[in-house]
């Protein structure tokens, strides 16, 4: 394959990342953007395995296959409620990767064509270290989040004394040996740089607390897209670099996006310890609150002319998006309006809620996100939440106190009647009390989501 061909083959795969990128950002387009971006990876495979530099294709094929593997066989179990740790499971491979080319290049820079062993190109040198530190703080770092996310160690911030100074005086030396190493090409300097990058990965996410990690996760996605296109230079590879730099700041992107949602600091989240205000849970279940059953709750929703659900992390626990579905049919088919208000940080994942209602098959012209909807709970009969309790919860608006103050929520306490289906009265992923609970105009229809709504089903 000429030098050209393949030029052409990886500016055609990188517009198609671009066209992936797009495709995903509304639902309705969801599917093709993801046609695309396998269409991408697929020119850019080919073309790399095409290149006169590949030598031979055994070790190549066994890597395909068992990486193939073990990713098929992890797309197929992994529960959607447990995406997030997947995620940094996968991004812990792609700083990995990198560190392994770097060290690779180091030892071998003439076959990358970057120079002797002993006499590396500067701007190789400069590139190497980038790419091997972002690497290893990538690699280590999404181990601890993948740890923290799957419980396999404590979700609570680790904070002690001195620790931002302690990270600050890490990034310092980083740099410092960084240098060295692109000025003099010291082998000990670019080894100790990368074992000290192995550290401050693993010290960077400690303190950070479980209520954060999802946006933690985007962020070191942000962080092994750089990783990638630092490598990507290294190895001259056009698709690398274009894919790292797509990679690295939409993530970066959707970090900032998911912190403004949640009304986090985007720096506050990156130096942790935060995540703290979930511990100060108020305590729940001291009110009297107006609880119904599955009768009540259909008798009220016969008589309603406009509903508006509202999912959340327990519709996605309780897998009970089928069931709702056939419940908003069956609304609508009495001639009620039927729509669901999307938050953008309802579930645990950005857009966990939109993939269930897309399971379901939900239209999307019924699912309508938090701005274009909010005005419209004051001429509703009911809002139906549904697993769903912090994007409600009115404190955001009238506690300054509260951790979650100054989050948009969605406006449900404006309704006639707000049904609210959750097991207790126990509080969400901020760990506070919802005082919509305790409203007058509230019923409670305690018990699993998937059950209840069968039960209303079987009422209607
Ligand atoms: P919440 O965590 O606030 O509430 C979910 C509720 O679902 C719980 O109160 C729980 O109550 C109930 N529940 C759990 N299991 C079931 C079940 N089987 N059947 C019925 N109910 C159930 O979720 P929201 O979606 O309202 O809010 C998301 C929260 O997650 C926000 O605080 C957000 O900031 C945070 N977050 C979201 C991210 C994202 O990207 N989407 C990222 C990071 C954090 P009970 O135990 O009584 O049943």
């Amino acid at each position: 394959m000429t030098a050209d061909f393949a030029a052409l083959a990886y500016l055609g795969a990188s517009i198609l990342f671009i066209m992936a990128l797009r495709g995903l950002s509304s639902p309705r387009m969801a599917r093709r953007g993801n046609i695309y971006g396998i269409a991408g990876m697929a020119i850019a495979v080919a073309t790399t395995l095409a290149e006169p530099g590949v030598l031979g294709y055994d070790m190549i094929l066994v890597a395909l296959v068992a990486g193939g593997g073990i990713g098929t066989f992890a797309a197929r179990r992994i529960q959607m409620a447990a995406m997030p740790q997947l995620v940094a499971a996968f991004h812990s491979l792609v700083g990995l990767a990198a560190v392994l080319v770097a060290i690779a290049a180091f030892y071998a820079p003439d076959a990358y064509g970057i120079g002797a062993p002993g006499a590396i190109k500067v701007a190789s040198r400069i590139e190497m270290a980038i790419g091997a530190a972002i690497g290893a703080i990538t690699f280590s770092g999404s181990i601890v989040a993948f740890a923290k996310l799957q419980e396999l160690v404590t979700g609570a911030p680790l904070v002690f004394p001195g620790q931002h100074w302690l990270n600050l005086l890490l990034g310092l030396a980083l740099v410092a040996l960084g240098v060295d190493f692109a000025a003099t090409q010291d082998t000990s300097a670019y080894l100790v740089m990368i074992a000290l990058a192995f550290v401050l990965g693993v010290l960077l996410i400690v303190p950070i607390g479980g209520a954060d990690m999802p946006v933690v996760v985007s962020m070191l996605n942000s962080y092994s897209g750089w990783a990638a296109a630092g490598i990507g230079f290294t190895l001259e590879n056009t698709a690398l670099i274009v894919t790292g730099a797509l990679v690295g700041s939409s993530g970066a992107i959707l970090s900032y996006i998911m912190c403004r949602a949640m009304n986090r600091s985007f720096v506050s989240v990156i130096l942790g310890g935060f995540g703290v205000a979930t511990a100060t849970a108020v305590k729940a279940g001291e009110r009297p609150v107006k609880a119904g059953s599955a009768e009540d709750a259909a008798f009220i929703l016969k008589a309603a002319k406009t509903v508006i659900i509202i999912p959340g992390y327990g519709m996605a626990v309780a897998q009970a998006q089928h069931a709702v579905r056939e419940m908003a049919k069956a609304l609508a088919a009495s001639g009620a309006r039927v729509r669901y208000a999307i938050h953008p940080v309802a579930g645990r994942m950005p857009g966990h809620m939109n993939v269930l209602l897309a399971e379901a098959n939900v239209p999307y012209e019924e699912v309508a996100e938090l701005e274009d909807i909010n005005n419209d709970f004051a001429q509703t009969d009911v809002a139906f939440v549904i697993g769903a309790n912090d994007i409600t919860n009115p404190a955001a608006k009238t506690d300054p106190k509260s951790p979650i103050y100054g989050m948009p929520i969605l406006d449900v306490e404006r309704a006639r009647t707000v049904l609210f289906v959750k097991r207790s009265l126990a509080p969400g992923y901020a760990g506070i009390d919802n005082d919509l609970f305790y409203r007058p105009n509230t019923m409670m229809l305690f018990g699993d989501a998937k059950k209840v709504v069968e039960g209303i089903l079987q009422a209607l």
